[in-house]
Parts: C-alpha cells; structure tokens; sequence
C-alpha cells in the first residue's frame, strides 16, 4: 500500500500532476479543497461540525473558504482523516493533493497514514515554483462548471470556451483566483504551510523536490523519474 503526498504553493500544477498520476500509477485522488467545497456548499443554514466538544459551524467555514483562507484546520482534518480511513479500509492506494496545509493538519494526518500505511510507503513531491508565477498561473486559469476540470492558459487552451473532457463551459472560479485572493491564499501558503518542510524533515520522511515551472509533460515525467 502506497500514499503519494503532492505538495506545493497555489498554482504549482498539483491538480493536473494529481489527476495523471492517479491515473497512471492507479491512485486514489483524494483532493481535500473538494471534500471541503463539497461539506460547505451541502451545508444547511446553522450546520456545525462537532470535534472534540467544541462547535464549528460551516457558514463560518464557507466565508474563510470563498476569501481565500484556510478553513479551521480541526475541521479540515477531522473530514480528512475520516475519509482516509474509510478509504484504506478499502485497500485503496491514495494520492493527496493539497493537505496537509498546517502542522495542526500534519500532526493528525501523518500519524494516521503511518500508521494504516506504513512510514516507508510515503512519498512526499515538493513541486516547486516561484510567487510570480503563481500569481500569473491562477490568474488565468479557469474550470469547468460540470466536474471542475482544471484548464491551465496557454496559447492552446485560450481561446477554449468548453471543457474537452465533458463538454461544460469553463469558467472563472469566482473569488478564489482573483489576483487579491491569490496573494492571501499565497501569504497563507508560505506562512502556515511551508514550515511543514521542517515537520517532514523532522519525522524522517521522503521529500521529493521537483521543477514545478516547466511544462506540466516535463513536471509529470520527473515525478515519475524520482519514483523510479
Ligand atoms: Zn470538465
């Protein structure tokens, strides 16, 4: 049994990286910013998770959410650990993108995977790629309405006006990848996410630093080069 842990700023690739490798080394897909959309967009008016005693409630969640900050890590970790057990009960192989995003989440969700995976089986990829281009990347992306494909811009994307996998419109996400809320979501990421570097570091595990600016053809076969 196998985790591969994609990690890396906003924009760096990891929803298409994901998607490939998912496919390619037969992955579970498990996309925490989807569990969270999902649980905040189905939640009714006054609906609340209750951890440990203490009550969150989603409305709360959904405004952090819709202005590009992190959702309370107790939250986003109680959804995610709960998924991840009922996935390898299953015997599901996974690959995680985007979590954990806090050392609250990591010191949860680590231990969890050791534990029903084995620290051996985790992979850590590091894509990595610089604020400017991060900025530039979102700002231009786009997704489809059906199944939130994501479109990087390029010259031969731009001028796409339906998804080619499902045949929706593409549109901007709104909120998420205005150029102000990109630059919060990023001063998020390097404030409360890269110091998992040293966590990692720390509790011995595989890092894999790969060039998160080159073509996302160029980025998929380096990950798959690092795997071996
Ligand atoms: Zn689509």
């Amino acid at each position: 049994m196998q985790v591969l842990i994609l990690f890396g700023p906003p924009g760096a690739g990891k929803g298409v990286q994901a998607t490939l490798l998912a496919e390619e080394l037969n992955l579970y897909h498990l996309e925490p910013s989807k569990i969270i959309e999902e649980q905040i967009m189905k939640a009714a008016k006054g609906a609340f998770a209750e951890i440990k005693g203490k009550k969150y409630f989603l409305a709360k969640e959904k405004k952090f959410w819709r202005t590009g900050k992190l959702c309370s890590a107790e939250v986003i970790s109680f959804w995610l650990e709960n998924k991840i057990r009922e996935l390898a009960k299953l015997g599901k192989n996974l690959l995680i993108e985007g979590a954990p995003r806090t050392l609250t989440d990591a010191e949860r969700i680590i231990p969890v995977l050791k534990d029903l995976y084995g620290a051996k089986n985790i992979v850590i990829i590091f894509l990595e790629i610089s604020p400017q281009e991060t900025l530039w990347r979102n700002s231009h992306r786009r997704i489809c309405q059906l199944m939130r494909h994501s479109i990087l811009y390029s010259s031969e994307t731009k001028n796409l006006k339906y998804c080619p996998l499902d045949g929706s419109k593409l549109v901007k996400r709104k909120g998420l990848d205005d150029p102000a809320t990109i630059k919060i979501r990023l001063k998020e990421h390097r404030e409360k996410t890269l110091p998992l570097l040293k966590y990692f570091k720390k509790e011995k595990m595989k890092v894999k630093k790969i060039d998160g600016s080159l073509s996302p053809a160029e980025v998929f076969k380096s990950i798959l080069k690092t795997l071996g």
